[in-house]
């Protein structure tokens, strides 16, 4: 289940909730008879995409995307003698 984050208007209160995916936006808040509604993470988003470009600089051949092991070592062969041919 994805951890979403909630604000409530009324108390003023930010908090993290597991939902289900599809539930409504805006739910009940935990702590006030009010309605928090669900925000999107900005923080998260960020990141996200600070960690995909580490990870692209670290595998610049895009292994991590690779599953199989045997493609993976083609792939690294492959590169090995493109490197090698290049000299
Ligand atoms: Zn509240």
């Amino acid at each position: 289940m994805p951890l979403y984050e909630y604000y409530c208007e009324k108390c003023e209160r930010t908090y993290e909730l597991l939902q289900k995916v599809g539930v409504p936006t805006t739910i009940q808040c935990e702590s006030c008879t009010g309605l928090a509604e669900r925000v999107v993470s900005a923080f998260s988003t960020t990141i996200k995409t600070q960690s995909e470009d580490r990870a692209n600089k670290i595998d610049p051949l895009g292994l991590r995307n690779v599953k199989d092991p045997a493609q993976r070592e083609k792939i690294i062969a492959k590169e090995n003698l493109r490197q090698l041919s290049s000299d």
